[in-house]
């Protein structure tokens, strides 16, 4: 089988791509900035594709409109089997996350700035995609589970802040729900493997703890990463 994984950042991807061994992949998205990397482990194929850079400002591109383009981007020229969107994001200490923690979604995925309140715009707005049923997974690999929310900063106002408490999301990032919307088009089945960089209900700013914890979130992803891909390939879906 075929698993590819969406990540935004560089510094996400690089130790990821480093353990597999992958070769980056010409001609995947010329003229565009989004690169990609694939391998084979035995008979089957891990490929990653990451956002790149943005042409003026040479940093990575971070949010729902590259995510999108990605994860289109990756269907279209891999045909894999399953899609994870993997990467850093926010969680709640008083839901007892911790930084490194990394968790894996369950059910569902949601936008949580998306407010059209208007009926039936407002659902749509939310989103509420389905995910891969990872309980299984979780378990084997004790790791957490949890609604994943996704919008387009890194900080949290009050009017999100209530919208994800009200979900009840755990884990907050900016890609995921444009991943599952785009993998829900082509059919391909979707989770998420998300590594705590923040704490979004902590005194601290949330960029101050983002840059001092990345290395650490940055490690235990690729370690959950590599089991996750392990459990994926012994237990075919
Ligand atoms: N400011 C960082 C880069 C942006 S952080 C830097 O200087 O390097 C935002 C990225 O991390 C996004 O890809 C997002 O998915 C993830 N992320 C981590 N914590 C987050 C949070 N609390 N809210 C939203 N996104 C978060």
């Amino acid at each position: 089988m075929h698993i590819c994984f969406i990540i935004a950042m560089e510094a996400e991807a690089a130790s990821l791509i480093e353990k597999f061994s992958l070769d980056e992949v010409t001609h995947f998205a010329s003229g565009l900035p989004m690169w990609a990397w694939s391998g084979l482990q035995g008979a089957d194929q891990i490929s990653v594709v990451v956002n790149g850079k943005d042409a003026d400002y040479n940093l990575d591109l971070i949010g729902t409109q590259a995510a999108t383009l990605s994860t289109h981007l990756a269907i279209n020229h891999f045909k894999p089997d399953m899609i994870i969107s993997a990467g850093t994001a926010g969680a709640f200490q008083s839901k007892g996350a911790n930084i490194g923690d990394v968790y894996l979604s369950y059910p569902h995925v949601v936008f949580h700035d998306r407010r059209v309140d208007i009926p039936g715009w407002d659902k749509m707005g939310v989103g509420r995609f389905p995910v891969y049923d990872v309980r299984e997974m979780a378990l084997t690999l004790k790791l957490k589970t949890g609604v994943v929310t996704t919008g387009n900063s890194l900080d949290m106002p009050e009017t999100d802040e209530a919208t994800i408490r009200a979900i009840g999301g755990e884990i907050k990032e900016m890609e995921a729900a444009a991943v599952a919307w785009v993998a829900s088009l082509h059919k391909v089945p979707m989770f998420c493997v998300k590594s705590v960089t923040d704490l979004v209900d902590s005194a601290h700013p949330t960029h101050e703890q983002f840059l001092s914890n990345l290395r650490l979130a940055v490690e235990s992803l690729t370690e959950v990463c590599l089991k996750v891909v392990g459990y994926i390939l012994v237990h075919k879906p």
